[in-house]
């Protein structure tokens, strides 16, 4: 049985748009995951300390076989290969994998709480969402574009990232 599950991808270190593009060819040679739908680029201001490079955003669709913490695993040892070192929290990071939705499941474990706790909040998750996933109704009910509609002029300091 496969389930629908939205990946965000977050870089700001190192050639941020070729980590994540490097990224999302990783997740789809994964066995097990298939890659259905990829958004556009976004280049973003950061979230936390602001004495940092902006960030290249962007989310993808894929189906997978993986229960919701081995798919975390997978994507926590492609985190590894690109020599991410967790330092400064909400710091600069070569790349950064959440876990958007798994399904319509709500998970609150220690280590995995689906949906991403801050995915309502964040311009940078939910614009690329919209690209790829307009429809989408989140399991609480929200719909992807009633919150993308409610966000602030601060959570929407995002554009499309020129190649
Ligand atoms: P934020 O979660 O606010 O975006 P972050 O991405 O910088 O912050 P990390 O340091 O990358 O946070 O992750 C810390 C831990 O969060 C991970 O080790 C993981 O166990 C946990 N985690 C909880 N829920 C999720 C999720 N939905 N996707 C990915 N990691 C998650
Ligand atoms: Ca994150
Ligand atoms: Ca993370």
């Amino acid at each position: 049985m496969s389930v629908t599950a939205f990946i965000a991808l977050g870089s700001n270190l190192d050639n941020p748009v070729s980590q994540v593009n490097t990224a999302i060819g990783e997740i789809e040679h994964i066995h097990g995951i298939e890659l259905k739908a990829v958004s556009r680029l976004y280049r973003t201001a950061p979230v936390g300390p602001q004495d940092q490079d902006d960030f290249i955003n962007a989310v993808v669709k894929v189906e997978t076989t993986f229960p919701p913490l081995e798919l975390l695993d997978r994507l926590q040892e492609i985190e590894q290969k690109h020599h991410r070192i967790r330092t400064v929290h909400w710091g600069p990071r070569t790349l950064d994998l959440d876990i958007l939705l798994y399904g319509s499941e709500v998970i609150d474990s220690p280590r995995l709480k689906i949906p991403h706790p801050e995915m309502k909040r964040r311009g940078f998750v939910l614009v690329p969402l919209m690209d790829i996933a307009s429809e989408l109704v989140l399991p609480d009910g929200s719909p992807v574009s009633e919150l993308v509609a409610r966000l602030g002029p601060d959570d929407l300091k995002i554009r499309p990232a020129v190649l």
